[in-house]
């Protein structure tokens, strides 16, 4: 117990917070740390969220508060007690880092099954529509190089037939009489967190605010249909895993005239057979004789571009080494700076030789004061 931490730092805010404070840092950190925003860091995410929610838990409660601010986490049963996994937890900042960053509102809003999102104060205004994320795999080359693709997503648009109304082109809608026109109902919900007032989507209009009496034959009054969409997409030069490309508007269609969602590139890259990748800076093995190490060499070294690059090694050179040709590596997104390109030689030693290469190399063991080898099984054979 002694290792958990302290609510109020868990949320970082001080002592004497006001609730909305306390409030405003346990939303901007649920999000932070919801798993569906952290895909690569599901289970650190997970328990930051858990710690988050203890501590935003006990002191939203004005009783559990004061007693926590008296007693801390060792006091009297009922809070702070027993919660597995306590400790210290390194808070990482991972999640989407592409040019843009995600808007969480959405997922956000998931959590309080949609009472508490973002548009919970624009009850009757423009909705946005949702955004759209899709994960697309390039090739490590399309990554160097940059690369236009054609993704196909399965998207709503508007209905073309009545514009988004739902009604059937000359009719009109009604005010819906269930919500009164503002397309949500108010309840109160018992949560962990205490009682909430929330505002569903009326059922009745689904959020529209109007019932449709004569609905619109295409789209059966949704005032959308489903529809394979085909995009274009630019990739930059240089572009790196779980970047992400945002396509503003290209997302599913908002409500009440809201404005479009936007669509989620995100970026992965496949493995390639001989490169890596660090940050722009590309790696690869060379094998490379024991005769060109011992004497020097001039390589062909494969660029990841396709092209080849002769560099000189020099005599002498052990197994291991690397060397780094400038400018070679990947592009930098957004400015101009280039990374470069090593490589690490692996000196191969021969398992076949001919009689005539097996007694050139016993004269020469024997020129280095070496013991040659008796037997074919020896460490030339
Ligand atoms: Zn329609
Ligand atoms: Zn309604």
């Amino acid at each position: 117990m002694a290792q958990k931490r302290d609510y109020y730092e868990v949320l970082g805010v001080s002592k004497n917070a006001t609730d909305e404070e306390l409030k405003k840092a346990y939303r901007r950190l649920a999000k932070k740390y919801h798993p569906d925003a952290n895909p690569d860091n599901k289970e650190e995410a997970e328990k930051n969220f858990k710690e988050v929610n203890e501590a935003y838990e006990v002191l939203s409660d004005a009783q559990k508060r004061r007693m926590y601010d008296q007693f801390g986490h060792d006091g009297p049963a009922g809070f702070g007690g027993g919660n597995p996994g306590g400790g210290y937890y390194s808070y990482s900042t991972s999640g989407f880092s592409g040019f843009e960053d995600f808007d969480l509102g959405d997922i956000f809003s998931t959590i309080f099954g949609g009472g508490a999102g973002r548009n919970s104060r624009r009850n009757n205004g423009p909705i946005k529509g949702a955004d759209l994320r899709y994960n697309l795999d390039i090739s490590f080359e399309d990554a160097f190089l940059g690369v236009e693709k054609e993704i196909t997503i399965s998207r709503d648009e508007k209905c073309a037939t009545c514009s988004g109304t739902g009604a059937r082109p000359g009719t009109v809608s009604e005010t819906c009489k269930t919500c009164g026109g503002s397309g949500q109902v108010k309840h109160v919900q018992n949560t962990i967190l205490g009682q909430m007032q929330t505002a569903r989507t009326c059922s009745v209009c689904h959020g529209t605010g109007k019932v449709i009496k004569d609905v619109c034959d295409t789209c059966k009054g949704k005032g959308t249909v489903r529809k394979m969409a085909k995009i274009k997409v630019k990739i930059p030069a240089g572009i790196d895993t779980d970047q992400s490309i945002v396509l503003r508007g290209e997302g599913e269609p908002g409500a009440r005239g809201g404005a479009n969602g936007d669509l989620y590139i995100v970026v992965r890259i496949k493995k390639h057979s001989i490169f890596t990748r660090k940050g722009n800076t590309v790696y690869c093995n060379v094998p490379i004789t024991f005769t060109q190490a011992t004497l020097g060499a001039e390589l062909d070294i494969p660029m990841v571009d396709g092209q080849k690059v002769k560099y000189k090694i020099p005599d002498g050179t052990q197994t291991g080494t690397t060397f780094t040709i400038k400018g070679k590596g990947f592009k930098t997104i957004n400015n101009s700076s280039v990374g470069d390109f090593v490589f690490t030689v692996n000196v191969q030693v021969p398992k076949r030789l001919s009689k005539q290469q097996r007694e050139l190399l016993v004269e020469l063991a024997k020129t280095m004061n070496e013991q040659p080898p008796i037997k074919k099984r020896g460490i030339f054979g």
